[in-house]
């Protein structure tokens, strides 16, 4: 017979968070989603309200919180560059009081807890693709760095209880990721070009559009993510989470002009601070970790992913 496990997942009316909560209760889990709404909607969970094993708790985990589970996923952060610099001190403090307590609660509980770290703790990489071994080159102290720095202290305080307190940890390095439950408005290339395109707007390139970037769709992330946090205890990554598929970013805005059958040209813009000119990860370790490999290309999530804007529009 199942066990049926009490989840935590913190974000979990974000974007990834919205579609992990969906899958937990799709496996018979019970699932406690907390969200303080920031970068992210109650209407993204919705449709799991009327779920009698889903419990939505408005809370801010920069805050103390007492729960009772067997599983921790953290994932509230605001995790676009227009959402994490609109306010750079709450940033940090989600990465790490947010992280402090999440830990404090899963070393009272004995329970795995999983961080959903990030690509941007490689910067702006002088390697590619990125390994998780290679340690990055960030900028320390400039727009970016409230995340990219938050993340990766993040990281280091993990490590830190795995090594005093032996805590189950699972930290996934995330890479760009899309799909439905985007937040239309929080800037990231995919749902501006998708939401412009749908509107014959100029499709905004920043910079020349030669860096790259590789796009997982969200269904692949989450599997990636539920396979983490199934290995046992002594798996602690860090594990890259994405799809080494790389496109530049004119690429990318050309088969969004081609996939919504728009009228939209492109106009190019400067480019924001610190934007790392090429991403792409190297998922060896995902693929004989957890026997991973995504299965969605781009051009299939993509065509899975505008009904979506144009729903919302
Ligand atoms: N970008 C762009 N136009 C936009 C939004 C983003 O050209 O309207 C570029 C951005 O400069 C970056 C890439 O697309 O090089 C990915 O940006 P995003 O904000 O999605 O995520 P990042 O990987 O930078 O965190």
């Amino acid at each position: 017979m199942h066990h049926r496990k009490r989840i935590l997942v913190t974000g979990g009316a974000g974007f990834l968070g919205s579609h992990l909560c969906a899958r937990l209760l799709r496996e018979n889990n019970d699932v406690l989603c907390v969200d303080n709404f920031y970068s992210s909607a109650r209407d993204n969970v919705l449709g799991l309200l009327s779920n009698p094993h889903f419990e939505l708790i408005r809370h801010d985990i920069t805050l103390p919180l007492y729960l009772e589970v067997d599983e921790i996923y953290n994932l509230a952060c605001p995790a676009s560059p227009i959402h994490y610099q609109e306010n750079p001190i709450h940033t940090i403090k989600a990465c790490l009081l947010g992280s402090l307590n999440m830990l404090g609660l899963a070393k009272r509980l004995r329970c795995k807890i999983f961080q959903a770290s990030t690509s941007e703790v490689y910067g702006d990489p002088e390697v590619s693709p990125q390994k998780e071994s290679y340690w990055g080159h960030v900028n320390p102290n400039g727009l970016r760095s409230c995340y990219d720095e938050g993340k990766r202290c993040a990281e280091s305080l993990f490590f830190s209880f795995w090594r005093e307190n032996k805590i189950a940890i699972k930290i996934g390095r995330i890479f760009n990721t899309y799909g439905p439950n985007m937040h239309p408005k929080d800037g990231r290339v995919i749902s501006n070009f998708i939401m412009q395109a749908l509107q014959n707007e100029p499709i905004t390139v920043y910079g020349n559009g030669e860096q790259t970037r590789s796009f997982c769709y969200v269904d692949d992330l989450i599997e990636c993510m539920i396979r983490f946090m199934n290995t046992e205890n002594d798996v602690t990554g860090p594990i890259n989470m994405g799809n080494p598929d790389e496109f530049t970013i004119k690429e990318l805005a050309e088969k969004i002009i081609a996939d919504t059958g728009s009228s939209s040209k492109i106009e190019y813009c400067p480019l924001p601070h610190d934007d790392p000119k090429q991403r792409k990860p190297d998922i060896t370790l995902a693929e004989t970790i957890l026997g991973w490999h995504p299965t969605i290309s781009l051009d299939i999530g993509l065509k899975k992913t505008i009904p979506y804007f144009r729903s919302i529009i």
